[in-house]
């Protein structure tokens, strides 16, 4: 059995809770998460044009102490603009992998609790994937540094089976993180919805990383036919360089980096904030390693999605 698995492995004392010990980043961190609800329209032609970008980052402090290093809630969250809009002309071919069906079955939450979506259509069902083709993601290795990779794909685990969604690794990419990203580029991954990325970056490369962000989601969605058609199609995520360098060293900070990975793939999959600080989705990290009650219900929500047939 690899208990590595298990959520909040190895983190019985690594992630301990210090509210108020740092009140400017507590500060920063609850600041106002403007998620805008309009969708812009694509430029002319094949390439889609990002309108509309959700980039949230989820900060966790590292301090170094005389036993090893104690990790503090803090940080803050910013969002940007987000979605595209296509004509169907503009769309990828329906993927060879697409079924008529969910490819895995829904989930079916026993309990419920807080959770929220980043972004609902007119019907009031959550902007999330299509569950009947695979979410697919790709690794750029460049930089990641030793341990991290199986995070990625552990933290992608634990979102597959509580969303229901299914997720498929592509090969290693060489893409960088860009805040303007094309959904497709037919180039580097053919003609399709370019696969979620997860690549390290630092404040050089993306100044959002500044200060103690440890990590930034960008989920992209599309609205292919009006509100009703969005959903979301790919997305990214940036892992601040140094914060991961630093995490991966210890058990617990492994732990930690999970937390932030299945965090940011929640708001990749539509998931917004809760105020509960038991959930995952808590805007600031409080050391709860599990899934929470509201965490389990969001994550089965927008797993229980429609599907699509149109690219
Ligand atoms: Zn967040």
């Amino acid at each position: 059995m690899d208990t590595s698995l298990q959520p909040g492995a190895g983190a019985a004392d690594g992630s301990r809770v210090y509210p108020g010990d740092d009140e400017r980043t507590r500060q920063a961190f609850h600041a106002p998460s403007p998620y805008p609800g309009t969708a812009a329209v694509a430029a002319p032609g094949r390439r889609a044009v990002p309108g509309r970008f959700a980039v949230i980052g989820v900060a966790v402090v590292l301090l170094l102490g005389g036993a090893g290093w104690r990790i503090l809630p803090g940080g803050q969250d910013t969002l940007l603009a987000g979605a595209s809009r296509l004509t169907p002309g503009e769309l990828p071919p329906v993927p060879a992998d697409a079924r008529a069906t969910r490819i895995r079955p829904e989930v079916v939450p026993l309990l419920t609790g807080e959770h929220a979506f980043l972004s609902t259509r007119p019907d009031g069902s959550p902007v999330s994937p299509d569950p009947c083709r695979p979410f697919h993601y790709a690794i750029n290795p460049v930089g990641m540094p030793q341990g991290t990779q199986v995070l990625v794909r552990e933290a992608i685990a634990f979102i597959s089976e509580y969303t229901g969604l299914a997720f498929v690794e592509d090969p290693f990419t060489d893409e960088t993180v860009d805040e303007l990203r094309e959904p497709v580029q037919v180039e580097r991954y053919g003609d399709r919805w370019a696969p979620l990325l997860v690549a390290m970056a630092d404040e050089a490369t993306l100044s959002r990383l500044a200060g103690a962000t440890a990590a930034v989601a960008q989920p992209h969605t599309v609205a292919t036919s009006g509100p009703d058609s969005e959903r979301v199609v790919t997305g990214q995520i940036a892992l601040d360089s140094a914060f991961t360098a630093q995490a991966v060293r210890a058990s617990a900070g492994q732990a930690t980096m999970r937390l932030v990975l299945m965090h940011e793939l929640g708001h990749i999959v539509g998931l917004d904030h809760v105020s509960d600080p038991t959930q995952i989705m808590h805007d600031t990290s409080t050391g709860y390693h599990y899934l929470g009650n509201g965490d389990r219900q969001g994550l089965a929500a927008v797993g229980a999605g429609r599907c699509f047939t149109d690219g």
